[in-house]
């Protein structure tokens, strides 16, 4: 389920919710009941895996680089690189 990141207008609040693409995007903060803007995720949200490119470091689940993309992370950070 992707993560969508979301910043108050109002008090400028930052915060994440897990939500189904078929979910409407919150609109209100949960600190100030602010308007709320969605961000636009670098790491979370839909990335494609097994796409055969090689050249490129491996991406981990929780967003980011593959914390050992040389032999593979194992345990180390969850994904399955
Ligand atoms: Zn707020």
């Amino acid at each position: 389920m992707p993560a969508y990141e979301y910043q108050c207008q109002s008090c400028a609040a930052r915060f994440e919710r897990r939500q189904k693409m078929s979910d409407p995007e919150v609109e209100s903060c949960p600190d100030c009941g602010g308007q709320v803007k969605r961000l636009i995720s670098a790491g979370a949200g839909v990335i494609s895996k097994g796409a055969g490119n090689h050249s490129a470091a491996p991406s981990c689940e929780m967003g980011g680089a593959c914390c050992a993309p040389e032999g593979g992370c194992g345990e180390m950070c969850g994904c399955d690189n």
